[in-house]
C-alpha cells in the first residue's frame, strides 16, 4: 500500500515552500521506506528553492536525516525493519573504476531510489535523492546507514550532510593529525565542524577566521585555539594575522568554509610551505581565481576539494556516532532549534540571517 504524507515541497523558483500531501510507494527491489524522525535544514535545501541546482521541479526537500527502517524491498539484505539509520547521498555502486581502485568514497555512479515519489500525481525531484522533510521518505538501501540508537535523531542526522562536509574536510581531506596547526574560513556548521574535526585530530593550533563575532564565538566552543575577525581587514592583514599565529610561517592545513575567490587566495597564501589548501565552500559558477603560477608550484603542497567531506557512510558514520555516545565528538552543540514541519520556510530565514547552527526539524 502506497503511503500518503505530509512533507515539505519547494514548487517553484523562489516561491516560498509549502507542505503537501506527498504519495511515497512501497519499495521496489534494492529500496526502502524510511519513517523519518529528524532532518536538519541546509543551505542546499535553501539553493534547490531558489533554483540555484537545476529546475526540476517540484523538488520534495530536506536531506540531512535519521529514521528507522519502515519497509524494505526485495533482495535488501543489509537492512531490517525497525534498524535506526542516517541517510546519504553517497550510496556507492561497486562497480565504477573508482569503487574497483579501493576508493569507493570517490564512487562516480552513486544512485538513488528508482521509484518516485509524487504530489498531485506529479513526481518530486527529492532533494540530493532524499527529500527527507516528510514523515516517510524512498530511498535506495545503500543510502540508509545503520548506526547506534541510542544517539538522539536530531544529532544523528546531522551527520547525513553539512557536519560531515566540516568533519571530513579536516579529517579526510586534509588528514589534520596531531600537532597540526589549522585555519578554517567561515564558523558556519560546516566551518564549526572542520574546527571540531581538527580538535578531535589533536590539532595544537585552531584559528578560526569570520566577520562575525558571534560565529566567532561559537567556534571557540568547538575548539579554535585562536579567532579572527576579518571585517575589517585586507587580504594582507589576514594572512599576516594568520602567520602571527604560527610562528611567522601559516598553517599546514587551511580550510575554506565558505567558496568565495577572496577568501580562498586568503587560505592560499596562509599556509606554510608544503601545506595543504582544502575547499569544502560551495563556489557559484560565475568565480575565478588567479593565482600566480609560480605560487602554486613554489609552495608545494597540495590544492585540494572536499566533496561531502570525503566520508564513506558504512565506514564513517557508525564511527563518528559512536565517538558523540562516547562523549569525544561534540555533536549536540549543532542543535541551534528543534522545530516542526511547518517551519521550514521560516528556519530558512534564520539561515540566511546567520542566526543559527542547525535547526532540525522534528518529525
Ligand atoms: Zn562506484
Ligand atoms: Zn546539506
Amino acid at each position: 500500500m502506497p503511503h500518503e504524507v505530509r512533507g515539505v515541497v519547494a514548487k517553484s523558483k523562489g516561491a516560498p515552500v509549502s507542505v503537501e500531501t506527498i504519495n511515497v510507494p512501497d519499495p521496489g527491489p534494492g529500496e526502502v521506506v524510511i519513517d523519518v524522525q529528524a532532518c536538519g535544514v541546509c543551505h542546499t535545501d535553501l539553493h534547490y528553492r531558489e533554483g540555484a541546482i537545476n529546475d526540476e521541479f517540484p523538488f520534495l526537500l530536506g536531506h540531512e536525516a535519521a529514521g528507522t527502517v519502515s519497509q524494505t524491498g526485495a533482495g535488501v539484505a543489509s537492512l531490517k525493519e525497525g534498524d535506526f539509520v542516517v541517510l546519504n547521498w553517497r550510496a556507492v555502486c561497486g562497480e565504477c573504476r573508482s569503487c574497483l581502485r579501493g576508493k569507493p568514497q570517490y564512487c562516480f555512479s552513486t544512485h538513488n531510489a528508482q521509484q518516485k515519489m509524487t504530489v498531485d500525481g506529479i513526481e518530486l525531484s527529492p532533494a540530493l535523492g532524499i527529500g527527507a522533510f516528510s514523515e516517510k521518505t524512498l530511498v535506495a538501501a545503500g543510502q540508509a546507514t545503520k548506526v547506534n540508537d541510542a544517539a538522539e535523531p536530531e544529532v544523528a542526522g546531522l551527520i547525513g550532510c553539512g557536519v560531515m562536509a566540516g568533519l571530513g574536510a579536516a579529517l579526510n581531506t586534509g588528514g589534520v593529525t596531531r600537532g597540526d596547526s589549522v585555519a578554517v574560513w567561515g564558523c558556519g556548521g560546516v566551518g564549526d565542524a572542520a574546527i571540531e574535526g581538527s580538535r578531535i585530530a589533536g590539532a595544537h593550533t585552531i584559528i578560526a577566521i569570520d566577520l562575525d563575532d558571534r560565529k566567532l564565538e561559537w567556534a571557540k566552543e568547538f575548539g579554535a585555539t585562536h579567532t579572527i575577525n576579518s571585517s575589517n581587514m585586507d587580504t594582507s592583514q589576514v594572512i599576516e594575522a594568520v602567520q602571527s599565529l604560527t610562528g611567522g610561517n601559516g598553517v599546514d592545513i587551511a580550510i575554506e568554509a565558505i567558496g568565495l575567490p577572496a577568501t580562498y587566495e586568503q587560505a592560499f597564501y596562509s599556509r606554510d610551505l608544503a601545506g595543504t589548501v582544502v575547499l569544502v565552500g560551495v563556489p557559484n559558477p560565475e568565480m575565478r581565481i588567479d593565482l600566480p603560477l609560480i605560487e602554486v608550484f613554489g609552495r608545494g603542497g597540495a590544492l585540494k576539494s572536499s566533496w561531502y567531506g570525503d566520508c564513506l557512510p558504512t565506514r564513517d558514520f557508525p564511527m563518528l556516532i559512536d565517538l558523540y555516545l562516547q562523549g569525544r565528538l561534540q555533536l549536540d552543540r549543532f542543535v541551534s532549534e528543534r522545530i516542526t514541519i511547518d517551519e521550514v520556510e521560516n528556519a530558512f530565514h534564520k539561515m540566511e540571517r546567520g542566526e543559527v547552527l542547525r535547526s532540525v526539524v522534528i518529525i
